[in-house]
């Protein structure tokens, strides 16, 4: 039977084995935790708790990272909580790196080598990883990556602070548009109901606030939008790029919508994709607007997705709340060869 000592000599003998690792590769005497890039609130959030966890069980070379820039919900958030932000980390030359919130190439911070990534914590499809040697990988089909590494504490008898607890339950109510996406799990709501004891907070009422700091559009271009929340893939050869925007009130959009399809089309031409798309998602309403703009293949491949026709360049769907389970399934389906 695994008992408490067992378990947390099992994280002990593991970190031992990073270490190792780590001497071993002679590579930098830091090890970054770093989600996907356009880091969204879990990917931030994620990286600071578990480098955070890392610390507390010895292993202080392990820092937070982030892909890029913070989006106004973060920032939100980690100023609530009087968190610094973590450093930005662009090019992971010469760097061993934990991923966390993503395992695929495409979405890792440039330069990346699969040989240099000592970890991978996550919640989303696995995506094609190959590494030359054994690596911890924790993938598990929930809402958040926050409430996986909260697991993590648990089992590793590390207390959760005031400030840990409120990063992890909002990288949970952020991915779970407050437990109304479709990738919510269970387990999801427990363990916001847990963290939110500790932090001390009304859940709803703090995910109204994040939500609120979340789909502020005012401030931003039409670029910041497309680019805020965007991921590549690639279905079978058809390269896409995935946007997605959350808002209260898809109104607010309406007035940017030209320049977002001019911008998808920048985008499309300068990387060299079949499409991008855009999700414009009314959290309040549950639906989306998901715009096109792509080759003559791609747009059949989206209109097969999708079971519609492509009108003003875009398919409107009720319901459709969440890029990871509703789009890019029907999406990898259609080009499937
Ligand atoms: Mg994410
Ligand atoms: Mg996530
Ligand atoms: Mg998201």
């Amino acid at each position: 039977m695994i008992n408490k000592v067992s378990v947390h000599r099992l994280v002990s003998f593991k970190l031992k084995f990073y270490i190792n690792n780590a001497e071993v590769l002679h590579l930098t005497d830091k090890i970054y935790v770093v989600g996907h890039k356009s880091p969204d609130t879990d990917s931030v959030t994620s990286a600071i708790t578990y480098a955070n966890l890392k610390n507390a069980l010895g292993m202080k070379e392990v820092v937070p990272a982030a892909a890029g820039d913070l989006n106004n919900e973060t920032k939100f958030l980690l100023d609530y909580f009087k968190v610094p932000y973590p450093e930005k980390l662009t090019d992971a030359t010469d760097k061993m790196l934990i991923l966390v919130d993503h395992n695929e190439m495409a979405q890792a911070v440039d330069k990346l080598k699969m040989e240099n990534i000592v970890e991978v914590v996550d919640h989303h499809k696995i995506g094609g990883l190959a590494t030359g040697k054994p690596i911890f990988f924790l993938n598990e089909p929930v809402g958040a990556t926050g409430g996986i590494i909260a697991n993590l504490y648990e089992q590793s008898k590390v207390p959760i602070s005031k400030e840990m607890a409120g990063l992890m339950m909002a990288a949970i109510l952020s991915d779970t548009v407050l437990f109304k996406s479709p990738t919510c799990t269970p387990r999801d709501k427990v363990a916001v109901e847990k963290l939110a004891k500790i932090a001390g907070i009304d859940p709803m009422k703090f995910g109204m606030d994040l939500l609120k700091a979340k789909s502020d559009i005012s401030t931003k271009s039409a670029k910041d939008i497309l680019t805020g929340d965007f991921k590549k893939f690639d279905f079978s050869g058809t390269k896409a790029g995935v946007g997605q925007i959350e808002v209260m009130d898809m109104a607010d959009l309406a007035p940017k919508r030209a320049a977002l399809l001019d911008e998808m089309k920048k985008m499309q031409a300068a990387e060299k994709l079949n499409m991008v798309v855009l999700m414009l998602t009314d959290v309040m309403k549950e639906a989306s607007d998901i715009l096109f703009v792509g080759d003559a293949a791609a747009a059949q491949g989206f209109e097969k997705a999708f079971g519609g026709k492509l009108a003003n360049n875009s398919i409107y769907k009720e319901k459709v709340l969440s890029r990871k389970k509703q789009v890019i399934p029907p999406l990898e389906g259609a080009f499937k060869k």
